[in-house]
């Protein structure tokens, strides 16, 4: 009888996890719910979706993410072979078209003879099956429930936003310019609104003055905003110079001596490849969508924006994976149950994936009853996991892939910063390769 590994969640950890099991030769039953209903923030009935930027961040070796992308390659990643078919110019970034990105994987998963895909709301996690979990931030309520039942009271959320999306023609080209900061990449790929220090004391004023939607948050959940997808009137209302250093910083923008009157410059990124919709750069927020329109229409050149969707404000889930899981992913109390992706506390869509190898692997292992292994954290797949699972339980927070959680002991750090990364990467590289041939993975 062929044995099944459980997989709750066809999203970006959930579908590498699935991928690289199949390609071990073992049959996986992954269970996703959004065929049945979606969360507030999925859009498309496909498999992987992208709900908030469409960018997957940096492709520099001395960028840890983009160091963290060269490292998955090596484990033949499905959603990076995705993303890499789907590409947008984005400069240094990994922009993706969206669709054919979610497209890709969906159609590669639901052809793929060792996957079973099974519609359904998981709620009870059976812990004599081998599952992993990798429903994400937006697990379902029913979810949450069965992994409370199972990991007792440690479980946390915070909240996370989403920023908005407007169409090309509606805005008015003879008031934004085409740059990338600093002129990274070969072609000019964003947009850009420069504003006046008038416009911007103007812009700030009725940005901290707007509406917001309404939470219904219990008082304890209210507090937990995540640092790395903070709101932008939640940032404004840090300080009246702070968007100043954040989204709206204009350095690197100029394009002229002229130009260094900029006070404040908002950049809009291509969301898809028709390049006829845009983001607004780090413009997440829970303004009510009538104040987005309203407020954000007195950025220069959106003044008749068209909004294809507007920003929202929703919760997400983790669990406290300092006091559940093992560097296998694994729970220290179930041997059979499995965490990955943003569930378990990395951040991010290369994050998230990251983890469904490395669980993948380790599931892998254990049917083939070998030994479990941990990935060294010298490599920025293994610091990312050794982060989350030794971290103090207490002031635990997501954490995105950067240097300072890899482990650089004995590496020269007497050099420029651009060096110093490279040689990171190096030998975050040269470790991985050992590490996977030493385990034959
Ligand atoms: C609103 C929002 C915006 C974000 N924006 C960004 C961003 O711009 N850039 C970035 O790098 N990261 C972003 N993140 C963080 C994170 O990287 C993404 O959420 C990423 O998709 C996480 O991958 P995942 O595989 O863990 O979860 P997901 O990709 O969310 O996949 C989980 C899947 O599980 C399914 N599921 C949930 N519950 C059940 C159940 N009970 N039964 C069956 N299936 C279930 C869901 O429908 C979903 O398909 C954002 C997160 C949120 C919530």
């Amino acid at each position: 009888m062929k044995k099944y590994v459980n997989i709750i969640g066809a999203g970006l950890a959930g579908c590498e996890a699935a991928y690289q099991l199949s390609k071990r030769k073992i049959y996986v039953n992954l269970y996703e719910v959004k065929g049945i209903k979606r969360n507030p923030v999925q859009t498309m009935d496909t498999f992987a979706e992208l709900v908030c930027s469409n960018t997957l961040r940096s492709t520099e070796p001395a960028n840890a993410v983009g160091t963290l992308k060269l490292e998955m390659q090596k484990f033949d990643s499905l959603i990076l072979k995705a993303a890499y078919s789907a590409q947008l110019p984005a400069g240094g970034s990994l922009a993706v078209d969206r669709e054919i990105f979610s497209g890709f994987i969906d159609n590669e998963i639901r052809n793929n003879e060792y996957i079973n895909v099974i519609s359904e709301d998981v709620g009870d996690i059976d812990p004599n099956q081998i599952t992993i979990v990798a429903s994400g931030p937006l697990t379902t309520p029913k979810l949450q429930t069965g992994i409370q039942k199972l990991v007792g009271s440690d479980y946390f959320y915070f909240f996370d936003a989403v920023a908005p999306i407007v169409k090309l023609d509606s805005l008015d080209m003879n008031k934004l310019y085409w740059k990338n900061r600093y002129d990274k990449g070969e072609t000019k790929d964003y947009l850009n609104a420069p504003m006046t220090k008038h416009e911007y004391e103007k812009f700030l004023e009725e940005l901290l003055n707007s509406e917001k939607a309404e939470m219904h948050l219990k008082d304890e959940e209210s507090l937990r905003v995540f640092e790395g997808c903070m709101p932008v009137e939640v940032m404004a209302s840090r300080g009246k110079e702070t968007l100043l250093y954040g989204p709206l910083k204009p350095v690197g923008l100029y394009r002229s001596k002229e130009d260094k009157e900029l006070h404040a410059v908002v950049q809009l990124r291509q969301d898809n490849a028709a390049k006829d919709l845009f983001n607004l750069v780090g413009f997440q927020t829970n303004l009510k969508w009538g104040e987005q329109k309203r407020v954000f229409r007195m950025i220069p050149g959106l003044e008749n924006a068209e909004f294809i969707r507007y920003g929202v404000m929703h919760k997400n889930n983790f669990i406290n994976s300092p006091t559940l899981l093992n560097k296998h992913m694994q729970m220290k109390s179930n041997p059979n149950i499995f965490f990955a992706g943003q569930i378990t506390g990395v951040e991010g869509y290369v994050e998230s994936t990251s983890s469904g190898i490395i669980a993948a692997v380790n599931v892998a292992r254990k049917i083939e009853e070998k030994e479990l292994i941990e990935w060294p954290d010298t490599t920025v797949m293994g610091a990312l996991i050794n982060y989350i699972c030794i971290t103090s339980p207490e002031n635990f927070q997501p954490m995105k892939a950067n240097w300072q959680i890899v482990n650089t002991e004995g590496l020269n750090k007497k050099m420029k910063k651009i060096l110093k990364k490279e040689q990171y990467s190096i030998k975050a590289l040269k470790d991985i390769e050992e590490f996977i041939n030493k385990y034959k993975i």
